[in-house]
Formats: structure tokens, C-alpha cells, sequence
């Protein structure tokens, strides 16, 4: 790459001296795992979605983890996705010996057809987790009511939905309330705001939270706040199989100061991507993201679905060629060597299942949006300037 020629990339996190000096704060402290900075973080981060608890993790895989655990997922149940998500959807429900059922996405929202879900409920059937992928909530209303129906628990994989909004009964509410029985949020840096890696489970059900504190803490009876701050010798016991899912305090500090910059973040987001909307509302034949009126997207991505004339490879390597990151559209877990054996479903009995190795006629909208979208960049310090020219370089790549 030549000196002169930008380099636009795909995200980037906006941290600064703030959390530069809170991870020193954390560091000089003398305490640096789970602590008192973690602590304030989850209250901070209930309070911003509004719900009764918030539990810091390690990362959003290991919150799915613990979510599908808390809600009874056993060895051999089956859990109802999306194939179309960053591959960590479906292995949570690997981790627990459960059986993903994939159901297709809407062609619009990237997000699971609830029209699909009923159809492949089975006695096995033991939760729904839904996606709300890169940032647009689901149809949270037309889901719930299916599994209330069926008396299904569901668990919201919010990896990349922090700060999005969805109308309920007339008002805005924030992703993670939760509306389902538990939301996972993530901290990696391709999110919305970052603590190097974390996640966070919110629910309003004060049990699970307690089961979350002592999973996450290898099944210790006593946190080592606790006997750290303890007048007395207590001995600690390990009651069930525990894990090591800590957040460190290191992080919780970086994760404080990042939520205080969220709203400024929200608000660049949502301007960038309404200026791409402008910007590219005229290329003939290029398909861009719609926004159903009961929700707001955080515009974690920015996903063009393009023209079948328009290779989608090509069209990325040229963008890369002049110095532009993409990405491809979503993946799809049952596409990929990890799934290609008995380890999922399509809700049709194997034996009558037509399916070849990595196609699946009953996912082809996930399939298809994999093979024809694009993400572009978008992030907050992303300029003007820097955004015009992807819009002209992408016109060009698709010689619209
Ligand atoms: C990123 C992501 C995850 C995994 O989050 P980590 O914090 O990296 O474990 C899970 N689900 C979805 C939909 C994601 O986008």
C-alpha cells in the first residue's frame, strides 16, 4: 500500500485517555480481577438498559454459555437459532450437549422469520435463542408470543446490540430490559463499545443472577471480595461444577468509561448510516438495510445486499485495493467443517432431511445473504470525506 493512500478500515473503537487512565486507576488499585470496578460496571450497565441485573463475564460466548445453562438446556434438547450469526450462537448451544435447530432469516432485517419458528417446536424443544443480528432487534413481539404459547424460555444473543431500541407498549425501550428471560451483550472491539474483550448477562430474574455469580467464579460459595473484606476466616465450598468466566477489573474500568461515551457513539452511527442511505439510495439494484418502524438500530454494521451481476468477491477485492476494508454478510454455522455432521438440525427428521454437506434448501435466505452481502465500514471517527469515498469506490467495484 502506497504512503499516501488512506486505509479505511471496517470498525474501530473510539477509547481514549479515559479509559487509558481507568485501566491505570484499576491497575494501581491493587486489585485487578472481578472487584469493585466490575461491580459498579454491571450496576451502571443495568441501569442503562433498564434492567433489574447485570452480570460481567468474560466474553458473550461464555453469557450464552451460562444463559442457555440457567434456563435448563440439558444433553440431547434441542435450542431453536439462527444459522445465519457469528458462529459463538450456535457453539453455546454445543457447549451444553444441545442440539442447534436452525431456522432461516428475513430477507429484509438479516434477522430469524418468526413465521418459521412453530413450525419446527418439538418435544425436545427446550429454549429459543434469537439474534439480534448486527444491531436490529428482532421481531421481539411476534417471537415472544410463540414461545409463551409453548412455554419456551428465550434467551436474546445481544452481542451486537447495545443502545439499540425496540417500541414496546408505546414506549422506546433499550435491547437487554430484557424482553426475552435473559440478554447477552459483548465487548469485543468489532462492537459497540469495547473492554478488549467482556460480556454481560441482564435479566430480571434474581435467581439466574445468582446462579451467574457462582458459575462464573468456578462454583465458589463465597466470592473472594468477600473473604478478602472478611473480620473472620471463611472457608469457601464448591456446591456445583463451576468455571473460570471472570471479567477482570482492568476491563470494568475500560467498560465504564466506554458507556459513558455510548450515547455520542449512538448518535455518529445513526447519522453515518442515514447518510449512507442517502448517499446510496439511487445505485440502481443494490438492496440497503431496512429499519421496521418498532425498531432502532445501533448500526453495528452497515449491510448491503448486492446485485446478482455483482460479484460479491470481486467487488470486496477491489475495495481492498483501494484501500477499504469490507466484510462478507453474516456466516452461516452450518456451512462451515465444525457443523458438517450430526452436530445440527433443520427441524426435519434426519432421515428425511434432503440437505447436502453445507446446504440447507430450508436455509437459502441465510444462504443468500451470506453469498451477496456486503458490510461496509462504519465507525465513529469515520469522516465525511472517508464515507463519500467508500460510496464512490463501492459504485465503481459494481460498475453501477
Ligand atoms: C460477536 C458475537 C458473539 C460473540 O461475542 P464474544 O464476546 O466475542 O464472545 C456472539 N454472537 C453474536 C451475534 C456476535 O456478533
Amino acid at each position: 500500500m502506497s504512503e499516501k493512500m488512506q486505509y479505511i478500515p471496517i470498525a474501530k473503537p473510539w477509547m481514549g485517555e479515559a479509559e487509558a487512565e481507568a485501566a491505570s486507576r484499576a491497575i494501581m488499585s491493587g486489585w485487578v480481577t472481578q472487584g469493585p470496578e466490575v461491580a459498579a460496571f454491571e450496576q451502571e450497565f443495568a441501569a442503562y438498559v433498564g434492567a433489574n441485573y447485570a452480570c460481567a463475564v468474560s466474553n458473550c460466548t461464555t453469557a450464552l454459555h451460562l444463559a442457555l445453562l440457567a434456563v435448563g438446556v440439558q444433553p440431547r434438547d434441542e435450542v431453536i437459532t439462527v444459522s445465519h450469526s457469528y458462529i459463538a450462537t450456535a457453539n453455546s448451544i454445543r457447549y451444553c450437549g444441545a442440539i442447534p435447530v436452525f431456522v432461516d432469516i428475513e430477507p429484509q432485517t438479516y434477522n430469524i422469520n418468526p413465521m418459521l419458528i412453530e413450525d419446527v417446536i418439538s418435544k425436545r424443544t427446550r429454549a429459543i435463542l434469537i439474534v439480534h443480528q448486527i444491531g436490529m432487534p428482532c421481531n421481539l413481539k411476534a417471537i415472544l408470543d410463540i414461545a409463551h404459547r409453548y412455554q419456551l424460555p428465550v434467551v436474546e444473543d445481544a452481542a451486537c446490540a447495545i443502545g439499540s431500541e425496540i417500541l414496546w407498549n408505546g414506549q422506546w425501550e433499550k435491547i437487554g430490559k430484557p424482553h426475552g428471560d435473559i440478554a447477552c451483550f459483548s465487548f469485543h472491539p468489532r462492537k459497540i463499545i469495547s473492554t478488549g474483550d467482556g460480556g454481560m448477562l441482564t435479566t430480571n430474574n434474581p435467581q439466574w443472577d445468582k446462579q451467574f455469580r457462582l458459575w462464573r467464579q468456578h462454583g465458589m460459595s463465597v466470592p473472594d471480595t468477600v473473604r478478602h473484606g472478611a473480620k473472620q476466616v471463611i472457608f469457601e465450598s464448591y456446591p456445583m461444577l463451576g468455571y473460570n468466566y471472570r471479567m477482570t477489573d482492568i476491563q470494568a474500568a475500560v467498560g465504564r468509561e466506554q458507556l459513558k461515551r455510548l450515547p455520542e457513539i449512538l448518535e455518529q452511527r445513526r447519522y453515518l448510516a442515514q447518510r449512507y442511505q442517502e448517499k446510496l439510495a439511487d445505485v440502481p439494484g443494490l438492496k440497503l438495510p431496512t429499519e421496521p418502524s418498532w425498531a432502532k438500530s445501533n448500526w453495528q454494521s452497515f449491510c448491503v445486499r448486492l446485485t446478482e451481476r455483482c460479484d460479491q468477491l470481486q467487488a470486496m477485492q477491489q475495495m481492498l485495493d483501494a484501500g477499504i476494508a469490507t466484510r462478507r454478510g453474516i456466516m452461516c454455522a452450518h456451512r462451515e467443517s465444525a457443523y458438517q455432521t450430526e452436530a445440527w438440525s433443520c427441524g426435519v427428521e434426519p432421515k428425511a432431511c434432503e440437505c447436502e454437506v453445507g446446504k440447507c434448501d430450508r436455509l437459502s435466505e441465510s444462504e443468500q445473504a451470506q453469498d451477496h452481502t456486503v458490510l461496509l465500514p462504519l465507525f465513529h471517527q469515520m469522516t465525511e470525506q472517508e464515507q463519500d469515498y467508500v460510496v464512490e469506490v463501492l459504485k465503481v467495484a459494481c460498475q453501477f
